[in-house]
């Protein structure tokens, strides 16, 4: 299936697409975020904590690798992973994250350009900056890996 395709003006923007994306994730679900350090990824989700009743500040972690946000609405918890520094995919397999997040919605910051085996089900999102550097618009990119993400789902986020 072809990738959704979302122009992001603003970080008020990109909190709201997050928010959305928010009402339909369901526990289990895993997505993994890309893009260049400063593209988006955790802006993108502060908004997913936001519609997920998410407490606590999100914020990229530097010293640990992950956080978990309980939810204070009843919406699944909010476990979030930067992967970013990690060099290989092992190296988050090593760590037997995702298997055992069942009850939860788990994001991963993920860096570019690494190839990668992680949960088959997951939500793709690609966040890309613009060419021009004065241009704060995002381009944000949608795909759905497995039965999970249909196209119908798909255009339910967009
Ligand atoms: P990453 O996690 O991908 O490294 P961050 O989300 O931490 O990136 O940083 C993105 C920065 O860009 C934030 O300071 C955010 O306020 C700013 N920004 C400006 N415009 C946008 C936009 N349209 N979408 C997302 N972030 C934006
Ligand atoms: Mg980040």
């Amino acid at each position: 299936p072809l990738p959704r395709r979302v122009l992001v003006p603003t970080t008020d923007d990109m909190h709201a697409l997050g928010a959305r994306i928010a009402d339909r994730l369901q526990a289990g679900d895993v997505i993994i975020a890309t893009g260049d350090l400063g593209a988006g990824k955790t802006t993108l989700t502060q908004g997913i904590g936001r519609g997920l009743g998410a407490a606590g500040q999100i914020i990229s972690p530097t010293f640990v690798l992950s956080r978990i946000h309980q939810s204070s609405t009843g919406r699944p918890d909010l476990v979030h992973v930067d992967a970013y520094r990690l060099s290989s995919a092992a190296e988050l397999d090593d760590l037997d994250l995702l298997e055992s997040l069942e009850g939860s919605v788990t994001v991963v910051e993920w860096g570019e350009g690494i190839a990668e085996s992680l949960n088959p089900e997951r939500l793709e999102i690609m966040v890309l900056r613009s060419a021009d550097p004065t241009d704060d618009t995002r381009t944000v990119l949608l795909a759905g890996v497995g039965d999970r993400w249909t196209e119908a789902e798909l255009d339910q986020l967009v």
